[in-house]
């Protein structure tokens, strides 16, 4: 037997209707008055059933309160009902929760109180309101809370509570936003239930869409889970207002990657609600200088986001990292991003090393499925994009050609995505771009210059703007180009390795202009692309080297630069040896005064790396 004093009584809200009684429960209800076969009962003002004289226990007056058990709700509506007689019971309130109207409704409630349900994603006092940033299962808008000018409403109400708000919907300034008359922050089971129907409406919005791949490319095909999952991490953190930081290589490849989800993050911020400016504060772009996650970077990251946490009540941001991320080099960044719990995930062509994988959420690699760097981040990213938005799809269709000859790539796929529209760019127009994409972003170092990248790419519908933009900066990259090369090509170093190759030494510190364009990296593959029209049909490696870095490129020789790096770090102590890259375009640090012996040990291993095309 039950204890008396559980027995539980529910009374019916005054907004509930039929859909909220339930056969077999107990509710408190009001006689409403009498007929010959029995008594009606008000469970509410709207809803009421009949206790059939059979089934009536004691007398009551009208408007006396009885107890009623739900024996069966008719088809037609009408409820049979048999009064009960509890000593001691608990008296339980049953709310409408359908009446909670949905933030995606609101535009069609503007000068009317409504109820809102939802979660607390960001608080930010102002010297006037408290604005609190409310995420539900449909949408983001905010709600304004005033007591005193400058002072935090509601102080209980922390980021990440469920809230229930009553309030008048206004527009302002082209906005909608929520004038708070109450705020109550949801316990127990109610929160509970709140929390499971926004996450699971969430869950299934943050779905991507089902649709084809661009081009046909079976490494690409196999990607696709992958890629969805990261889509799906992308949409949930837009739909919750979660920042998103994204890093990516400071390179054509990079950049295509980074823009490609920057146009498809940025439309849907802008579809889903919340601050006009939501596309610039709750998504950044940046650029990485080395081509790894480094810790300089997540420093910045963290420094940003802990003050945009403190002084603006914003969540924690989503990393992703494009064309970074899946080596070694990165654990050092990954470790600091772990104290704080952050979400990292990576889109990235780069040899992986497995051991990153345990600190990400998620992971694109086309060496994950057999593929290799010829699917470069560009593509990888355009995709994904496309799964986050495919609204975008028209503007973004180019950037997977860009990026592919930007990054050299000589997988199928180039070709596939080059044909795509080739009716609008031609490859060398792709060149052009790229290599236009390369020279603005060493003029803006770390900066992303998302307007001035979105006209190198032609996303700002200005054509004209956009061809005159990259005349202009191909023109400068040229000349440039030229400059470095006249003055290095004449004092590259030829040697003819024991495997047949032909390996060409440059001394970029003192034989090339520093700290201008081309940068080492980019000058070494100025000069190796030179040598190999010169050597047509021979294997052929290039090293560029300063003080302390080589930066290394290859055709024809199989060379593994990340095993490299590793092996030369075992065998030579006191190198201070570390980098890595592709497997056969990469670059290597060392200290000054163990030059010679690391270019040596380094030659002597290429040497030994077999050879063909
Ligand atoms: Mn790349």
């Amino acid at each position: 037997m039950e204890d008396n004093n559980e027995i539980i009584v529910y009374r019916l809200g005054a907004s509930c209707d039929l859909g909220d009684v339930e056969e077999g429960k107990t509710y408190a209800g009001r006689v409403q008055g009498f007929a010959t076969f029995g008594t009606f009962v008000q469970l509410n003002e709207r809803v009421k059933g009949l206790v059939h004289k059979s089934n009536v226990k004691t007398e009551h007056k009208e408007r006396e309160t009885v107890l009623v058990h739900v024996r069966a709700i008719r088809s037609n509506g009408n409820i049979d009902l048999e009064e009960v007689v509890i000593p001691v019971y608990q008296v339980r309130a049953i709310e409408k929760k359908s009446t909670a109207v949905l933030l995606a409704e609101l535009g069609k409630k503007i000068g009317r109180t409504v109820r809102i349900e939802g979660e607390i994603a960001q608080v930010k006092q102002t010297s006037g309101p408290t604005i609190f940033t409310i995420v539900d299962e449909s949408g983001t808008e905010n709600a304004a809370a005033f007591v005193e000018a400058g002072v935090r409403a509601y102080p209980e109400a922390e980021l990440g509570d469920l809230v229930r708000i009553v309030g008048e919907v206004m527009q302002r300034n082209n906005q909608l936003q929520i004038e708070v008359d109450s705020l109550s922050v949801l316990t127990g089971p109610d929160a509970q239930d709140a929390r499971d129907r926004i996450d699971k409406a969430l869950d299934l919005r943050s779905e991507p869409a089902d649709i084809p791949l661009l081009v046909p490319s079976p490494v690409l095909e196999k990607l696709r889970p992958e890629m969805r999952k990261i889509a799906k991490i992308i949409r949930r953190a837009v739909f919750t207002s979660q920042p998103i930081i994204l890093r990516h290589h400071a390179d054509a490849d990079g950049i295509c990657s980074a823009v490609a989800i920057e146009q498809a993050v940025t439309a849907l911020l802008r579809e889903s609600g919340g601050d006009f400016d939501s596309d610039y504060y709750l998504f950044k772009r940046a650029p990485s200088k080395a081509p790894f996650y480094e810790i300089e970077d997540i420093t910045r990251d963290l420094d940003f986001s802990l003050k945009d946490h403190a002084r603006f009540g914003q969540k924690m941001p989503l990393i992703l990292l494009t064309d970074n991320g899946s080596t070694e080099e990165d654990l050092p960044a990954y470790r600091m991003a772990q104290v704080y719990d952050l979400s990292i995930a990576v889109i990235d062509h780069h040899h992986p090393d497995a051991i990153v994988d345990q600190f990400l959420i998620g992971h694109v690699n086309p060496y994950h499925v057999g593929g290799d760097f010829g699917i470069t981040a560009g593509m990888l990213g355009t995709e994904v994009a496309r799964l986050i938005n495919p609204s975008v799809e028209p503007n973004i269709r180019h950037i997977p050609a860009i990026a592919g000859v930007g990054d050299r790539s000589e997988a199928p796929e180039r070709a596939l995505f080059l044909d795509l529209v080739r009716e609008s760019y031609s490859e060398d127009e792709c060149k052009n771009i790229a290599l236009a994409l390369d020279y603005e972003q060493f003029w803006l170092r770390f900066n992303d210059g998302r307007e001035l990248v979105k006209d190198i790419l032609n996303l700002t519908n200005n054509p004209e703007r956009h061809k005159k933009l990259i005349a202009r900066l191909v023109e400068g990259a040229n000349l440039m180009i030229e400059d470095q090369m006249n003055a290095s090509m004449p004092h590259v170093k030829e040697r003819q390795l024991k495997n047949g190759a032909l390996l060409f030494l440059l001394d970029v510190e003192i034989h090339a202009h520093k700290f201008t364009f081309p940068p080492p990296g980019k000058t070494s593959g100025e000069v190796h692309d030179r040598l190999c029209r010169q050597h047509v049909g021979s294997p052929v490696v290039t090293i560029g080297f300063g003080p302390d870095f080589a930066v290394l490129r290859s055709r024809g020789v199989m060379m593994n630069i990340p095993r490299m790096v590793r092996e030369l770090r075992d065998e030579l102590k006191g190198g201070g040896i570390s980098g890595g890259g592709h497997l056969v375009v990469g670059s290597i640090k060392f200290v000054e005064g163990m030059r010679n012996e690391v270019l040596e040990a380094l030659v002597e291993k290429i040497s030994n790396d077999s050879t063909g095309t």
